[in-house]
């Protein structure tokens, strides 16, 4: 054994349920068996220890108060360990990515989070890999530097910047796409790694972002829309940020309910954001004439960040700031590679 040491923060998810040969059904696997699971872990002779969620849950269950107790678990453990590798169900992984990418202030060691789409249990498991490979990329160092000291995803011989990433695929082993940034590692014979892409370590002190607001929605838009139905989205008295998912480059209906509808929201101090529901490219408000108007009531276009990525980072945002100028400054800024300058 080499003195390399990786946390394990296992979440639940997909990846982490085994056979239990006596009832003959998936059950959650157990950390204290790691090595008997998975024997191969050995023969990279690094010291893992794994700290389970309790109860594991699935993905969609994971909430802003889950993120923080990821980030807090790393902060406690920062010192004693080379990297982290999160086992995640990958249905809400994205968000889960983007907003430790927000928290982790300084992050100067690797935060890998992965999963899988079969269970470590079943033969033909795509987790096996999924694994064994974050665990070497949280490890890698070159001149006793982490070569990843960012919040990255690892999903089928691919390492992404996590907050750029999108599941896009149900059953695919290959389930994400990182269409606006390219991949920061891919894995075959070699992990080969793309250090143009990697952030570089700052070596400043880890330091947490945890004030949230929740008070944030998406209204996702569609031809043949009713009225009373957007109105009922932004007529929500708790709203604070609404994340509006527009065609193309940020085009939407140009009826004129649905302009003031919108334009009354940003009236009343709601932040309004404008991404895009493909998967690549940005928003461009402006360019077609179905977005000129949206521009000038005072949406925010969000640029090539993801919804998952503004979302929780709006949450931050209005956390942070009263104000709407104030949250519109920092929403725009970059924080961890989300958006492109
Ligand atoms: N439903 C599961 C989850 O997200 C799917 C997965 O693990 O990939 O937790």
């Amino acid at each position: 054994m080499n003195d390399t040491s990786i946390l394990v923060i296992y979440t639940g998810g997909t990846i982490g349920m085994v056979l239990n040969p006596e009832k003959g059904t998936l059950v959650p696997f157990d950390f204290d068996n790691v090595y008997e699971q998975i024997p191969d872990l050995k023969k990279l002779h690094y010291k893992i220890d794994a700290i389970s969620f309790d109860p594991l849950i699935d993905s969609s269950d994971i909430n802003p108060e889950h993120w923080i107790q990821i980030a807090e678990t790393i902060q406690t453990n920062y010192e004693s360990y080379d990297g982290f590798v999160v086992l995640h169900g990958s249905d809400t992984m994205s968000f889960t990515a983007s907003a430790l990418s927000f928290i982790l202030t300084n992050l100067n060691k690797p935060v890998v989070l992965t999963g899988s789409q079969l269970p470590l249990g079943v033969l033909r498991t795509d987790g096996r890999e999924n694994f064994i490979s974050a665990i070497e990329i949280a490890a890698a160092k070159e001149d006793d530097t982490p070569i990843v000291p960012e919040v990255c995803l690892y999903f089928e011989n691919k390492l992404y910047r996590g907050n750029r990433t999108f599941k896009y695929n149900a059953e695919n082993f290959n389930a994400f796409v990182s269409e606006n940034y390219p991949s920061l590692a891919s894995a075959g014979v070699y992990i080969k790694y793309y250090k143009e892409n990697i952030h570089k370590p700052n070596f400043k002190k880890l330091k947490l972002r945890t004030k949230i607001d929740k008070s944030v929605g998406i209204l996702k838009i569609f031809p043949g829309m009713q009225e009373s139905f957007v109105k009922s989205v932004v007529g929500c008295k708790e709203l604070r940020a609404l994340v509006i998912e527009s065609f193309g480059a940020g085009n939407a209906p140009t009826d004129p309910w649905f302009i003031n509808a919108i334009k009354e929201a940003i009236d009343r101090g709601i932040v309004v954001v404008n991404t895009s529901q493909c998967i690549g490219g940005k928003v461009d408000m402006g360019k077609y004439e179905t977005s000129r108007e949206l521009k000038e009531i005072g949406v925010i276009g969000a640029k090539d960040m993801t919804t998952a990525a503004a979302i929780t980072k709006l949450m931050f945002c209005l956390g942070e700031e009263v104000e709407t100028k104030k949250v519109i400054k920092k929403f725009l800024l970059p924080w961890a590679g989300e958006i492109s300058e």
